[in-house]
């Protein structure tokens, strides 16, 4: 079963679906959360190339699902790796829908404070640190197992691992600076991205 090659229309069918469920997700947060002013901001340049490169990883894989311009990396879809992404993205996108109504109107797309932000601990976010980059994690690769072609299937794992390898360490510094023991005794009791293991 699953040594069978499978017609790619499925993969890119579970992309578009997947995308869309995605920015239904988003959307709402998105719109409540910039509704709350931003009382600091820790923007660097960095943090707006990682943002482009975030943005380059989402658009990849829909440029394949609507065009051959990434035709010369295409392999055969199998079942197999098809089972599992679709795993890894249902999974991811729970995630993702849950992380969003735990973090409510504390969301930012980069590293920025809103006006009377609470530090959120319940919910998804009391076992780990960062639910939002674990769903984003999940899904990315999700993807890679789901495009049967090298160059979409692995943008969004590339650029996501990019951003949370320069990311993850200056989001914790900011929190800690704004909420002190709060975050100290926070992060003692919870793992950043895998409950129990990291
Ligand atoms: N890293 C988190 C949140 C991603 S959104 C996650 O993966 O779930 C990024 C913004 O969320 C940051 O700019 C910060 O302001 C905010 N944030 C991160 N952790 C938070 C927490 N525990 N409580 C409240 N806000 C948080």
């Amino acid at each position: 079963m699953s040594d069978a090659t499978l017609p790619a229309w499925i993969a890119k069918a579970v992309i578009l679906v997947g995308t869309v469920v995605m920015i239904a997700i988003r959307a709402p947060h998105g719109r409540r959360s910039r509704s709350v002013k931003v009382a600091r901001s820790h923007k660097t340049p960095l943090e707006t190339l990682l943002l482009v490169l975030a943005w380059v990883g989402f658009f990849v894989p829909l440029i394949w699902v609507v065009s051959p311009a990434f035709s010369f990396a295409e392999y055969p879809l199998r079942s197999g790796p098809l089972v599992a992404g679709l795993t890894c993205l249902a999974i991811g996108l729970w995630l993702f829908f849950r992380s969003h109504a735990d973090l409510g109107t504390n969301w930012s797309v980069t590293l920025e404070l809103r006006k009377e932000h609470r530090l959120i601990t319940q919910g998804v976010y009391r076992t780990i640190r960062h639910p939002m980059y674990s769903a984003l994690t999940l899904y990315s690769v999700g993807q890679a197992l789901v495009i049967p072609n090298w160059v979409a299937g692995f943008s969004n794992v590339i650029a996501f691992a990019v951003l949370l390898a320069l990311r993850v360490g200056a989001e914790e510094r900011m929190m800690a600076e704004q909420f002190g023991d709060e975050y100290a005794a926070y992060s003692a009791r919870t793992k950043r991205l895998v409950p129990g293991v990291w």
